[in-house]
């Protein structure tokens, strides 16, 4: 018997659920391999190994404050009304290396940041005395170890100051410096090859003639790569032809850690992308069930990863959110919980609709009310309105099986911009 088709066709196998596509990329990728870099190239790379501290932070017993070093029992008695002379036996600026002994009775002048003299056991800060010559009169009392930073009060040696996974920020930068490290052992920014393709391409600053646009997918794309913390370059705007395509992903491959390329993705008369980059390797055209940005291609192309994106450049935006931003965050070698952008849950200001089966990445406002976030449309939201990816703070999230929510309703909404995490 021959046998007979489903009644319902399946979806077609290059249809693929946005949570698939997003893990199906992320698991073909392993973190660059890590390098000593100099601490001064090291901002926002991730840490590969544990950094523990070589010396004790601060290296030494110093004085906190401006003042005088002395031995607290000499000033037991000291008061407002009672102040106690001591001879001042010499001075200790931060950076001395021959210090004073200060014996009983005596004191030394010293600065913030010295090294408590031997003998001292304590810093009384300089307003609380008056100096006359060769004596200090003392009008405070002071504890044993009265405005002295300990050695190792910040930092024991042999403390993780530190942990592997951490994307250095200056705080870190500073600290790695303070334990006397000026190489970190980080995976480096990903280097990633930006590539368009189009006949209809030309430059800004150009001129624009009969048919033609602006590229702006290839500069949209470098500066999301590069605000992901990768080295982007664009490397060529190619024709829709298919040896152009060839050399051009060939070139892009070759120097790049990671390649993106834009446009001839889906299933247009001169959409030859997706057949060259089948031929230089393994690499996947398909639908991901998103919008905007459901044509898709993914895989490694003579040796590199390569992700093919929609021409579209709002699509193009989104779908670099959603599914490169965490691929470049693996190779740069951040923990599985550190891919993906925060996200936070606001109320809708107006309705919405969605297609049924995709999940739709919406751009949107954010307000902050006293019922908390509301989220607003930013305008018409066709897939070449780049002005609506311009105002947006966030993307809302419409799963893919909801078709229509409610004002007021409840959504997700990924966060777009660093200076927006208070709302969280
Ligand atoms: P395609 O995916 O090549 O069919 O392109 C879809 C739409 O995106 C078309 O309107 C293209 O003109 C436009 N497009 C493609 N590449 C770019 C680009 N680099 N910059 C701006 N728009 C583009
Ligand atoms: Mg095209």
């Amino acid at each position: 018997m021959t046998p007979r088709f489903p009644a319902t066709a399946p979806n077609p196998p290059d249809l693929i659920a946005f949570e698939q596509a997003r893990e199906a990329v992320l698991e073909r990728l392993r973190p660059l391999p890590p390098r000593r870099m100099p601490l001064n190239e090291a901002l926002g790379c991730v840490l590969a190994e544990d950094v523990a501290a070589a010396e004790d932070l601060p290296p030494f017993d110093n004085s906190a404050m401006d003042g005088f070093a002395l031995r607290s029992a000499d000033v037991r008695e000291a008061g407002d009304t009672s102040p106690v002379p001591l001879r001042v036996a010499g001075e200790v600026f931060a950076g001395s290396a021959k210090l004073p002994t200060v014996a009983q009775g005596t004191a030394a002048r010293i600065m913030t940041g010295g090294p408590l003299p031997p003998g001292a056991d304590a810093v009384v800060p300089v307003e609380q005395t008056a100096t006359d010559g060769d004596t200090v009169q003392v009008r405070m009392a002071v504890a044993e170890r009265g405005f002295v930073r300990a050695a190792g009060e910040d930092v024991r040696a042999g403390t993780v100051v530190l942990e592997r996974g951490r994307a250095l920020d200056p705080a870190s930068i500073g600290m790695l410096a303070s334990v006397g490290r000026h190489e970190v052992p980080v995976h480096p920014r990903p280097r990633v090859a930006v590539v368009s393709t189009g006949d209809e391409l030309v430059d800004p600053g150009d001129p624009l003639g009969p048919g033609q646009i602006r590229d702006s997918n290839s500069w949209l794309l470098a500066a999301q790569a590069e605000a992901a913390g990768a080295e982007a370059f664009r490397c060529g705007r190619l024709h829709d032809d298919p040896e152009a395509l060839r050399r051009g992903f060939a070139l892009a491959a070759a120097d790049g850690d990671f390649v993106l390329t834009s446009g001839g993705v889906s299933v247009g008369e001169r959409d030859y992308t997706k057949q060259v980059l089948a031929e230089l390797g393994d690499v996947r055209a398909w639908r991901v069930a998103m919008q905007p940005g459901m044509p898709q291609a993914f895989g490694i192309a003579a040796g590199t990863p390569l992700f093919g994106l929609p021409g579209n450049p709002v699509s193009c935006f989104v779908v670099f959110e959603m599914l490169v931003r965490p691929a470049l965050r693996r190779l740069a070698g951040f923990p599985d919980d550190r891919l993906d952008r925060p996200r936070v849950v606001a109320r809708l200001g107006e309705p919405v609709r969605s297609p049924k089966g995709r999940v739709s990445f919406l751009r949107v406002v954010l307000e902050v009310g006293d019922e908390g976030l509301t989220a607003l449309l930013t305008g018409p939201q066709g897939s070449g309105v780049l002005s609506s990816c311009v105002a947006a703070d966030g993307l809302a999230v419409v799963p893919a099986a909801t078709t229509e929510l409610a004002v007021r309703a409840e959504v997700e909404v990924v966060l777009l911009r660093e200076d927006l995490a208070w709302v969280r």
